[in-house]
Protein backbone atom coordinates (compact mmCIF):
# COMPACT_ATOMS: atom_id res chain seq x y z
CA UNK A 1 0.00 0.00 0.00
CA UNK A 2 1.25 3.68 -0.63
CA UNK A 3 1.61 6.01 2.05
CA UNK A 4 0.46 9.63 2.98
CA UNK A 5 2.05 12.89 2.20
CA UNK A 6 0.66 15.20 4.97
CA UNK A 7 0.75 19.26 4.51
CA UNK A 8 1.33 20.37 7.96
CA UNK A 9 0.92 23.90 9.08
CA UNK A 10 3.34 25.26 11.66
CA UNK A 11 2.70 28.67 13.69
CA UNK A 12 4.37 32.02 12.74
CA UNK A 13 4.89 33.15 15.62
CA UNK A 14 2.86 31.44 18.37
CA UNK A 15 3.39 28.38 19.42
CA UNK A 16 0.39 28.00 21.09
CA UNK A 17 -1.32 27.78 17.22
CA UNK A 18 0.62 24.57 16.65
CA UNK A 19 -2.66 22.34 16.18
CA UNK A 20 -2.82 19.12 18.46
CA UNK A 21 -3.64 17.10 15.21
CA UNK A 22 -0.66 18.28 13.98
CA UNK A 23 1.54 17.59 16.65
CA UNK A 24 0.07 14.26 16.38
CA UNK A 25 1.16 13.69 12.91
CA UNK A 26 4.66 15.07 13.47
CA UNK A 27 4.62 11.98 16.30
CA UNK A 28 3.68 9.64 13.97
CA UNK A 29 5.15 10.30 10.49
CA UNK A 30 8.31 8.00 9.33
CA UNK A 31 9.46 11.08 8.04
CA UNK A 32 9.88 14.76 8.34
CA UNK A 33 10.67 17.08 5.26
CA UNK A 34 11.42 20.26 6.21
CA UNK A 35 12.29 23.47 4.41
CA UNK A 36 15.01 23.97 7.19
CA UNK A 37 16.00 21.06 9.13
CA UNK A 38 17.49 23.86 11.62
CA UNK A 39 13.68 25.75 12.40
CA UNK A 40 12.09 22.40 12.08
CA UNK A 41 14.49 20.86 14.74
CA UNK A 42 14.20 23.23 17.46
CA UNK A 43 10.35 23.08 17.05
CA UNK A 44 10.55 19.44 17.03
CA UNK A 45 12.71 19.80 20.68
CA UNK A 46 10.17 22.35 21.63
CA UNK A 47 7.48 19.60 21.30
CA UNK A 48 9.93 16.55 22.47
CA UNK A 49 9.80 14.92 19.12
CA UNK A 50 12.61 12.99 17.75
CA UNK A 51 11.55 11.67 14.55
CA UNK A 52 14.14 11.73 11.26
CA UNK A 53 14.24 14.85 9.17
CA UNK A 54 15.11 15.46 5.43
CA UNK A 55 15.77 18.74 3.85
CA UNK A 56 13.59 19.89 1.43
CA UNK A 57 13.82 23.32 -0.26
CA UNK A 58 13.69 25.08 -3.05
CA UNK A 59 17.04 24.21 -4.71
CA UNK A 60 16.69 20.18 -3.81
CA UNK A 61 12.75 19.98 -4.05
CA UNK A 62 13.48 18.07 -7.78
CA UNK A 63 16.23 16.11 -6.45
CA UNK A 64 14.53 15.34 -3.44
CA UNK A 65 11.15 14.42 -4.31
CA UNK A 66 12.55 11.37 -6.40
CA UNK A 67 13.42 10.06 -2.65
CA UNK A 68 10.66 11.38 -0.92
CA UNK A 69 7.76 9.53 -3.75
CA UNK A 70 10.64 6.60 -3.66
CA UNK A 71 9.65 6.31 0.65
CA UNK A 72 5.45 6.83 0.18
CA UNK A 73 5.35 4.44 -2.57
CA UNK A 74 7.07 1.91 -0.28
CA UNK A 75 4.09 2.66 1.79
CA UNK A 76 5.89 4.98 4.38
CA UNK A 77 4.20 8.70 5.71
CA UNK A 78 5.96 11.70 5.32
CA UNK A 79 4.95 15.39 7.07
CA UNK A 80 5.84 18.17 4.94
CA UNK A 81 6.69 21.46 6.90
CA UNK A 82 7.71 24.66 5.98
CA UNK A 83 9.76 27.37 8.29
CA UNK A 84 6.34 28.91 9.69
CA UNK A 85 2.69 28.69 8.00
CA UNK A 86 1.20 26.44 5.62
CA UNK A 87 3.45 24.28 3.15
CA UNK A 88 3.02 25.37 -0.56
CA UNK A 89 2.11 28.95 0.06
CA UNK A 90 5.33 31.24 -1.27
CA UNK A 91 7.00 28.08 0.24
CA UNK A 92 8.51 24.58 -1.33
CA UNK A 93 5.27 22.21 -1.69
CA UNK A 94 3.94 22.15 -4.76
CA UNK A 95 5.41 20.17 -6.43
CA UNK A 96 5.51 17.27 -4.74
CA UNK A 97 1.86 17.70 -4.18
CA UNK A 98 1.78 17.27 -8.18
CA UNK A 99 3.91 14.42 -8.40
CA UNK A 100 2.17 12.52 -5.31
CA UNK A 101 -1.19 12.73 -6.99
CA UNK A 102 -0.17 12.12 -10.73
CA UNK A 103 1.29 8.81 -8.97
CA UNK A 104 -2.27 7.77 -7.23
CA UNK A 105 -0.46 8.99 -3.74
CA UNK A 106 -2.52 10.42 -1.09
CA UNK A 107 -2.15 14.15 -0.28
CA UNK A 108 -3.68 15.01 3.28
CA UNK A 109 -3.88 18.78 4.41
CA UNK A 110 -3.43 19.30 8.14
CA UNK A 111 -4.31 22.89 8.30
CA UNK A 112 -2.92 25.68 10.42
CA UNK A 113 -1.71 29.41 10.33
CA UNK A 114 -1.27 31.01 7.40
CA UNK A 115 -0.04 34.84 7.16
CA UNK A 116 -2.13 35.83 4.27
CA UNK A 117 -5.59 34.47 5.69
CA UNK A 118 -4.86 35.92 8.74
CA UNK A 119 -3.99 39.60 7.13
CA UNK A 120 -7.44 39.22 5.55
CA UNK A 121 -9.75 38.52 7.58
CA UNK A 122 -8.80 41.00 9.61
CA UNK A 123 -8.16 44.06 7.06
CA UNK A 124 -11.72 45.14 6.72
CA UNK A 125 -11.98 45.14 2.84
CA UNK A 126 -14.32 42.55 0.87
CA UNK A 127 -13.06 38.57 1.94
CA UNK A 128 -15.51 37.53 -0.75
CA UNK A 129 -13.82 37.79 -4.07
CA UNK A 130 -9.77 38.31 -3.07
CA UNK A 131 -6.30 37.34 -5.24
CA UNK A 132 -3.16 36.31 -3.05
CA UNK A 133 -0.13 37.87 -5.48
CA UNK A 134 2.74 36.72 -3.04
CA UNK A 135 6.06 38.25 -3.25
CA UNK A 136 6.55 40.80 -6.01
CA UNK A 137 9.20 41.35 -8.20
CA UNK A 138 12.55 42.57 -6.44
CA UNK A 139 13.46 44.93 -9.18
CA UNK A 140 11.70 47.83 -9.35
CA UNK A 141 10.10 48.29 -13.60
CA UNK A 142 9.23 44.72 -13.30
CA UNK A 143 7.24 44.83 -9.77
CA UNK A 144 5.55 48.41 -10.92
CA UNK A 145 4.73 46.24 -14.29
CA UNK A 146 3.33 43.82 -12.52
CA UNK A 147 1.22 46.17 -10.29
CA UNK A 148 -0.26 47.62 -13.49
CA UNK A 149 -1.40 44.69 -14.81
CA UNK A 150 -3.79 44.19 -11.29
CA UNK A 151 -4.30 47.87 -10.74
CA UNK A 152 -7.92 47.62 -11.62
CA UNK A 153 -8.98 44.45 -10.26
CA UNK A 154 -11.95 44.68 -8.19
CA UNK A 155 -11.32 41.81 -5.72
CA UNK A 156 -8.67 42.30 -2.69
CA UNK A 157 -5.04 42.48 -3.48
CA UNK A 158 -2.69 40.07 -1.09
CA UNK A 159 1.03 40.46 -0.94
CA UNK A 160 3.93 39.30 1.24
CA UNK A 161 6.72 41.76 1.70
CA UNK A 162 10.27 41.34 3.00
CA UNK A 163 11.03 43.92 5.42
CA UNK A 164 13.57 45.73 3.53
CA UNK A 165 11.44 45.79 0.79
CA UNK A 166 8.14 47.49 2.53
CA UNK A 167 8.80 51.05 1.85
CA UNK A 168 9.96 50.64 -1.75
CA UNK A 169 6.94 48.45 -2.46
CA UNK A 170 4.28 50.88 -0.91
CA UNK A 171 5.38 54.03 -2.80
CA UNK A 172 5.49 51.74 -6.29
CA UNK A 173 1.72 51.20 -5.21
CA UNK A 174 1.13 54.67 -3.95
CA UNK A 175 2.61 55.72 -7.23
CA UNK A 176 0.40 52.72 -9.93
CA UNK A 177 -2.62 52.51 -7.53
CA UNK A 178 -2.87 55.62 -6.49
CA UNK A 179 -2.11 57.35 -2.86
CA UNK A 180 -5.92 56.87 -1.60
CA UNK A 181 -6.27 53.28 -2.62
CA UNK A 182 -6.69 51.78 1.00
CA UNK A 183 -4.30 49.43 2.40
CA UNK A 184 -4.34 47.41 5.47
CA UNK A 185 -0.66 46.25 6.85
CA UNK A 186 -0.20 43.30 9.09
CA UNK A 187 3.14 43.22 11.19
CA UNK A 188 4.47 40.45 12.89
CA UNK A 189 0.84 38.00 13.08
CA UNK A 190 0.79 36.42 16.59
CA UNK A 191 4.13 37.63 17.89
CA UNK A 192 4.65 40.06 20.39
CA UNK A 193 5.01 43.14 18.52
CA UNK A 194 1.77 42.13 16.59
CA UNK A 195 -0.04 45.35 14.73
CA UNK A 196 -2.24 46.24 12.09
CA UNK A 197 -2.11 49.55 9.96
CA UNK A 198 -4.67 50.52 7.93
CA UNK A 199 -5.44 53.91 6.10
CA UNK A 200 -4.72 54.86 2.43
CA UNK A 201 -1.52 54.56 1.01
CA UNK A 202 -0.07 57.71 1.79
CA UNK A 203 -1.21 57.53 5.34
CA UNK A 204 0.51 54.16 5.73
CA UNK A 205 3.65 54.81 3.83
CA UNK A 206 4.04 57.72 6.43
CA UNK A 207 3.55 55.38 9.47
CA UNK A 208 6.03 53.47 8.02
CA UNK A 209 8.45 55.96 6.77
CA UNK A 210 8.55 57.51 10.94
CA UNK A 211 8.39 54.23 12.29
CA UNK A 212 11.30 51.16 12.51
CA UNK A 213 10.28 49.09 9.65
CA UNK A 214 10.99 45.74 11.37
CA UNK A 215 9.52 42.07 11.37
CA UNK A 216 6.99 40.19 8.93
CA UNK A 217 4.84 41.88 6.50
CA UNK A 218 1.49 41.21 4.50
CA UNK A 219 0.07 44.24 2.74
CA UNK A 220 -3.49 44.12 1.58
CA UNK A 221 -5.32 46.60 -0.54
CA UNK A 222 -8.38 46.92 -1.35
CA UNK A 223 -9.76 46.17 -4.86
CA UNK A 224 -10.05 48.73 -7.13
CA UNK A 225 -13.72 50.70 -8.19
CA UNK A 226 -15.93 49.35 -11.27
CA UNK A 227 -15.56 52.55 -12.38
CA UNK A 228 -12.03 52.70 -12.18
CA UNK A 229 -11.82 48.92 -13.64
CA UNK A 230 -13.67 50.70 -16.48
CA UNK A 231 -11.90 53.10 -17.21
CA UNK A 232 -9.59 51.83 -19.96
CA UNK A 233 -12.84 51.61 -21.96
CA UNK A 234 -13.89 55.24 -22.06
CA UNK A 235 -12.35 57.35 -24.41
CA UNK A 236 -9.16 59.72 -23.67
CA UNK A 237 -11.34 62.68 -23.27
CA UNK A 238 -13.57 60.89 -20.64
CA UNK A 239 -11.01 59.45 -19.05
CA UNK A 240 -9.52 62.83 -18.18
CA UNK A 241 -13.00 64.40 -17.03
CA UNK A 242 -13.17 61.67 -14.84
CA UNK A 243 -10.07 62.87 -13.07
CA UNK A 244 -10.96 66.39 -13.52
CA UNK A 245 -14.48 65.51 -11.89
CA UNK A 246 -12.39 64.60 -8.56
CA UNK A 247 -10.42 67.70 -8.29
CA UNK A 248 -7.38 66.35 -9.54
CA UNK A 249 -5.28 69.01 -11.73
CA UNK A 250 -4.90 68.21 -15.53
CA UNK A 251 -1.48 67.85 -15.18
CA UNK A 252 -2.36 64.82 -12.56
CA UNK A 253 -4.86 64.14 -14.70
CA UNK A 254 -2.74 63.56 -17.20
CA UNK A 255 0.06 61.27 -14.99
CA UNK A 256 -2.67 58.76 -14.25
CA UNK A 257 -4.65 58.30 -17.62
CA UNK A 258 -0.72 57.49 -19.00
CA UNK A 259 -0.60 54.93 -15.97
CA UNK A 260 -4.32 53.55 -16.30
CA UNK A 261 -3.51 52.73 -19.53
CA UNK A 262 0.01 52.35 -19.65
CA UNK A 263 0.93 55.19 -22.13
CA UNK A 264 3.77 57.60 -22.62
CA UNK A 265 2.92 60.62 -20.33
CA UNK A 266 4.14 62.40 -23.86
CA UNK A 267 1.48 60.77 -26.04
CA UNK A 268 -1.44 61.28 -23.60
CA UNK A 269 -0.63 64.92 -23.13
CA UNK A 270 0.37 65.44 -26.84
CA UNK A 271 -3.40 63.79 -27.84
CA UNK A 272 -4.93 66.75 -25.82
CA UNK A 273 -2.70 69.67 -26.70
CA UNK A 274 -2.75 69.22 -30.36
CA UNK A 275 -3.48 72.53 -32.40
N1 LIG B 1 3.92 29.61 4.19
C1 LIG B 1 3.80 30.86 4.90
C2 LIG B 1 2.31 31.12 5.19
O1 LIG B 1 1.55 30.17 5.25
O2 LIG B 1 1.94 32.27 5.41
C3 LIG B 1 4.44 32.00 4.15
C4 LIG B 1 5.90 31.83 3.88
S1 LIG B 1 6.65 33.16 3.05
C5 LIG B 1 8.24 32.50 2.69
C6 LIG B 1 7.05 34.29 4.32
C7 LIG B 1 6.24 35.58 4.24
O3 LIG B 1 4.98 35.38 4.88
C8 LIG B 1 6.86 36.74 4.98
O4 LIG B 1 7.80 37.43 4.17
C9 LIG B 1 5.65 37.59 5.30
O5 LIG B 1 5.27 38.34 4.16
C10 LIG B 1 4.60 36.53 5.58
N2 LIG B 1 4.57 36.19 7.02
C11 LIG B 1 4.95 35.03 7.60
N3 LIG B 1 4.77 35.09 8.92
C12 LIG B 1 4.26 36.31 9.21
C13 LIG B 1 3.87 36.99 10.40
N4 LIG B 1 3.96 36.40 11.59
N5 LIG B 1 3.38 38.24 10.29
C14 LIG B 1 3.27 38.85 9.09
N6 LIG B 1 3.64 38.26 7.94
C15 LIG B 1 4.13 37.02 7.98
Amino acid sequence: MMGTLYLVATPIGNMGDLSPRAKEILESADLIAAEDTRVTGALLKKLGIEKKLVSYYEHNAAMRSSLLIRHLEDGETIALVSDAGTPAISDPGEDIVEECIRRGIEVIPVPGPCAFVCALTVSGFSTKRFSFIGFLPAKQNERKKELESIKHREETLIFYEAPHRLLKTLSDMCEVFGEERKVSVSREITKKFEEHIRGSLSQVLTHFETNPVKGEFVIVAEGGTKEESNLNQLSLEEHLDFYLEQGITQKDAIKKIALDRNLPKREVYAHFHKE
